[in-house]
Order: C-alpha cells, then structure tokens, then sequence
C-alpha cells in the first residue's frame, strides 16, 4: 500500500477503536480514587450521580461493559425460567454470547425488525403474561436505542412511551440498552432523561463514540441498583481503584459528547454519496446518526469481498450478515477520512451497479 493511501486509512470497523486523547489521559492520571467494592471511590461516585441525574434515574452503576450492564438489567427483571422479548437484531440476542441463557436462565424470543426499529404492535403481541403452568411468562422487553445493527436507528421516543405503557399495563418491565443513547440524545436534542422515563433499567457506554477507553453504566431505582451491586460482584464485576477509569467516562461526558453530531454529519455525507452513484444501497433518511449499513448484495457483492476492497483501499468495515456491511464514525475519523471512504465506497458500489 502506498503512503498516501495508508495516511489516509479509515478504521471504521466500530466506534469502540476510539484511544484516549492526552487531555483525558491527564484526568485519569490525577483522579482521587478509592475501594469501589466499598463505595468509597469518589470519582466513580460523582460519575454515577451524573449518570443517573442526567437519565433522571434515582441511582446508578459503573459497570466494566455494556454487557455487564445489559446482563443486570434483565436480571434484576426477569427469574430463571421466564423470558426476555426484544427484536431480532438486538444486541442482547445477537452480540453477548448468550449470557442471559448461560448466567441467568433467561430465554429470549424477537420479532422481525426492518433497520431496527421499535414494533410495539409486535413484542405485544409476542408477550405472554398469562402462561399459566403451559408456557414461558414474558417479564421484560428490551428496546435498543440508537439500534447499532440496524444501523444506528432512532427510536422514536412516543413509540419508546407507548411501549413502556404498554408493558407496564402487563406487569412487564423494560430495559433500555441505550449503548449508544447518547447518539439519539444529540442527533434530536430530546432530553437523556426524556429517553430514560420510558424505561425501568438504562444501559449507557462510555467507550464508544464517546471516547472512552472502558466503562459503561446501568441506571435505575436505589433499590434496584442496590441488588445489581450484588449481582456484579457475583458476575466478577466489583472492581477496586477504578475512578481512574471512571474519569475518562466525566472527562468524555464533559469534552466529547457535543462532537458526535460530527460523526452524524460525516455519516450522513457518505450515505448521500453512495446513495447518489447506488439508490439500492441505502438510503439516506434511514441513516440517522454514526451507523451506515449499506447494502451491498445488488451492486453484486458479498459482504465479505466487499470488506476486502474497501479494506485494500484503506477504509475498513465489517460484515453484519452475507449482503449488509457496517461503517461506524467515531472520534478518531476525520474530514479527510472521510472523504476517502466516499471515494472509495462510491467507486466499489458504482463499479457492478
Ligand atoms: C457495544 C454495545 C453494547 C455493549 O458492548 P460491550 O462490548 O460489552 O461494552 C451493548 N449494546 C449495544 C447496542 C452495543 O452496541
């Protein structure tokens, strides 16, 4: 590969790849830290009241991952034995290896989802909350907001309304895996805690387009976070001096969070450039923050060939399934980046169209 195109490579297989700056380097290295185990880390204390208020939730947790948290969140609602609705793409199903079977004895069933999008109408209808001694009770529906295989998806907060309503009205809880939360908050400006009074539990990640190198959150009732305590110390979780981590997340929540309507803008820049050379390959107005899935199986490709061009022109993807693949925006992708991966997207999606 030539210098020019090396200098230029876009890595935008996840947002997960962000690394540190030196400002927030600075501000883990100086925190006051303390036994998280005991409560008595204050970094990790002031970043759990900050979650919490900003999502309006009385208490919060620090947790090391998104899956961490996801996995208390439907343990604290569902028992072993009852089941978890949610949609076919969700992460919780798709990307945690299982863990709601293997830690907590939960089963899952999923409604077909178009790009992600919340079915109301649908995970009502899947629910069972009169099982009786004949089938699995439903004790939680999981909705996932910004949809990360569905592309970054918005979820329409009266539908998020509708079907917390809904699922309250059958004694069901919901958990809101709100990785990416952050993205819808900024891309329609409605209010982190607007999000968060559609759900009983919220997960939130700070090592995604925030910037974070670790950590995520769950934020709920005090009596409800005090149970998720105990559960992650017993799924290994309970971690000690770890404000140093939790001040990337303060600093990130501080300094990063504004940008990501960058990363929206860049995002959609490239939707419209390919959809302008391939109509078939995505549409611009479903592309709603830093997740572009283009399809590419019309123009002729496999997922995986298609990952292997791109990647030998220098910008770097991932297969989500055999016809659709994935480009993340994130902190560490520039305008000229950028500009390369229109280039190249366009170029391969132009060259079978
Ligand atoms: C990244 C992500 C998570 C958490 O992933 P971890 O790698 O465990 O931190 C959860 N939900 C969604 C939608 C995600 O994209």
């Amino acid at each position: 590969m030539s210098e020019a195109v090396a200098d230029v490579t876009a890595d935008l297989r996840s947002d997960t790849l962000t690394r540190p700056t030196q400002a927030m380097r600075e501000a883990m290295a100086s925190a006051p830290v303390g036994d998280d185990v005991y409560g008595e880390d204050p970094t990790v204390l002031a970043l759990q009241r900050q979650v919490a208020d900003l999502l309006g939730h009385e208490d919060a947790l620090f947790t090391p991952t998104g899956s961490m948290a996801n996995q208390l969140g439907v343990r604290l609602h569902v028992a072993p034995g009852q089941e978890l609705v949610t949609d076919d793409l969700a992460h919780v199903l798709r990307a945690e290896m299982g863990a709601a079977a293997v830690l907590s004895g939960i089963s899952a069933r999923s409604y077909p989802t178009t790009g992600g999008l919340l079915d109301v109408d649908a995970a009502m209808a899947l629910a069972v909350t009169e099982g009786g001694a004949y089938q699995v009770g439903t004790a939680c529906v999981v909705v996932e907001n910004t949809h990360n295989f569905g592309g970054g998806t918005i979820q329409p907060l009266e539908a998020m309304q509708d079907l917390q309503e809904r699922a309250h009205a059958r004694g069901m809880a919901v958990h809101l895996d709100g990785a990416r939360l952050w993205n819808a908050h900024v891309a329609t400006g409605t209010p982190l805690a607007d999000y968060g009074a559609c759900a009983d539990t919220v997960s939130v990640c700070l090592s995604k387009g925030l910037g974070a190198p670790v950590g995520s959150l769950l934020v709920g009732s005090s009596d409800r976070m005090q149970q998720a305590r105990v559960w992650r110390k017993r799924f290994g979780g309970g971690m000690r001096q770890v404000g140093i981590l939790a001040a990337a997340g303060r600093y990130a929540l501080e300094h990063q969070l504004d940008r990501l309507a960058e990363d929206h803008a860049r995002c959609q820049q490239v939707a419209q450039a390919v959809a302008a050379v391939n109509p078939e390959a995505v549409d611009p107005g479903a592309v709603h923050t830093n997740i572009l899935v283009l399809r590419v199986a019309p123009a002729g490709w496999s997922a995986a060939d298609f990952i292997e061009a791109a990647g030998e022109r220098g910008v770097l993807g991932y297969a989500t399934g055999p016809e659709h693949v994935r480009f993340v925006w994130h902190l560490d992708v520039d305008d000229a980046q950028t500009d390369h991966a229109a280039a190249v997207l366009t170029e391969l999606l132009a060259s079978r169209a």
